[in-house]
């Protein structure tokens, strides 16, 4: 389970496992937020209305689920992610501190990660240079980030994000896989 502030990078770390860890399984969430550009559904995010949103909260389908940023409903799908634990697959969540709250209620065996920026100054700088919300967005998102990083402690471990690849191979490490060469495979 990999948790942490706003724009610390989780979801560029979760790239990086989609694109050299084929072994480990990335749970797809859903989302009442509208897609950005690149985005695909059912591969970044299931994307839902407002009323398929209540519906699968309502019927127990989530396993963890948060208003994120004050805005936009998040969730996990249960039954995808009971299956790939079932079936002894290394399975990794990438969630909001709310919902790895939830999964350790629910799940008391997961084990948390936290992705953290070198500095809360860094992470100030990803969070603008991002550039793909508005200032009023960006001042929620940042108020978010500083209740978050305060969350530090909750977690197992924890991981600077100040190399992507880097902080991959970390989280795969805890994981119990041993790591590809990451530095080789690019030169
Ligand atoms: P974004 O809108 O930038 O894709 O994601 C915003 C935040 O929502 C990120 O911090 C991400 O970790 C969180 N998030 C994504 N999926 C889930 C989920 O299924 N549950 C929860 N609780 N948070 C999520």
């Amino acid at each position: 389970m990999l948790a942490g502030p706003t724009a610390v990078g989780k979801g560029t770390v979760a790239a990086d496992i989609r694109r050299r860890y084929e072994q480990i399984w990335l749970s797809v969430s859903v989302t009442t937020r509208p897609a950005r550009p690149g985005e695909e559904n059912g591969v970044h995010y299931f994307f839902v209305d407002e009323a398929e949103f209540d519906e699968l909260a309502a019927t127990g389908q989530l396993l963890e689920w948060a208003v994120v940023h004050g805005r936009h409903r998040y969730g996990t799908p249960r039954a995808a992610v009971e299956q790939v634990l079932a079936e002894g697959r290394p399975a990794l969540l990438e969630i909001d501190l709310q919902g790895a709250r939830q999964v350790r209620q629910n799940m008391p065996d997961a084990f948390f990660v936290f992705l953290k920026p070198p500095s809360l100054d860094e992470l100030v700088r990803r969070l603008v240079g991002r550039g793909t919300e508005d200032s009023e967005e960006r001042a929620r998102r940042l108020r978010t980030a500083e209740v978050e990083m305060a969350a530090e402690s909750e977690f197992d471990v924890s991981i600077v994000n100040e190399d992507v690849r880097q902080a991959t191979d970390e989280l795969v490490s805890w994981m119990g896989l041993t790591p590809t060469n990451p530095v080789d495979s690019h030169r």
